[in-house]
């Protein structure tokens, strides 16, 4: 097994430390070339959605990538990755790969309480620590979509299918289940 990481902007060192704790192999997905590398699961980490949606385009990898999504490959996506994915975005006119359906609300918390830290429950998991930063939070899902996690009436993490998204960085805190979570969905798509 092997993860690419998408690693044009934002928090990819972070994700890569928890699969080293893993064990699990990884490359950084940095330019287009980097896609023909065989890989089993992707990771989005948090960062600037803008950012990263307009450097995908910029360096020729979105359409490779949109390819593989739609085609099943696993993703964890964490913040500014889950706004990469929403079908909409309810305060932005972009839109980038729309293979999740959910209307997501990027800093939603407001630019200032957008930074928190919480143990709430996520469903399958139990109680686990979350660390929101400039968050945006799920306004709606569609009903195909599993809701696995709400905080304060928010809905925060959601799968669909082979996707697995959310709000805050499982990333930065010292719990790998998130992680693993994700990591059965690839060994289950890989067999
Ligand atoms: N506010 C960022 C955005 O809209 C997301 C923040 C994050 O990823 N920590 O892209």
């Amino acid at each position: 097994m092997r993860i690419g990481i998408l690693a044009v902007q934002g928090a990819f060192a972070e994700h890569e430390k928890v699969l080293e704790q893993l064990n699990i192999p990884y490359i950084e997905l940095r330019k287009a070339e980097d896609l023909d590398t065989p890989y089993d699961g992707l990771i989005f980490p948090g960062g600037e959605s803008t950012v990263q949606g307009k450097l995908l385009k910029e360096l020729g990898m979105f359409d490779k990538i949109h390819a593989q999504l739609l085609d099943g490959m696993p993703v964890l996506a964490t913040c500014a990755g889950m706004i990469l994915l929403a079908s909409s975005l309810d305060n932005d006119t972009h839109h980038y790969f729309g293979t999740l359906p959910i209307s997501v609300k990027r800093n939603a918390y407001g630019r200032q309480l957008g930074s928190f830290h919480t143990i709430s429950e996520c469903k399958g998991l139990g109680d686990i620590p979350m660390t929101f930063i400039r968050a945006p939070y799920v306004s709606s899902v569609d009903d195909s979509v599993d809701v696995l996690s709400v905080v304060d009436s928010h809905i925060v993490a959601v799968q669909y299918e082979n996707q697995l998204a959310m709000s805050f960085h499982p990333e930065l805190d010292d719990d790998l289940r998130i992680h693993q979570r994700f990591l059965e969905l690839v060994q289950n798509h890989a067999s």
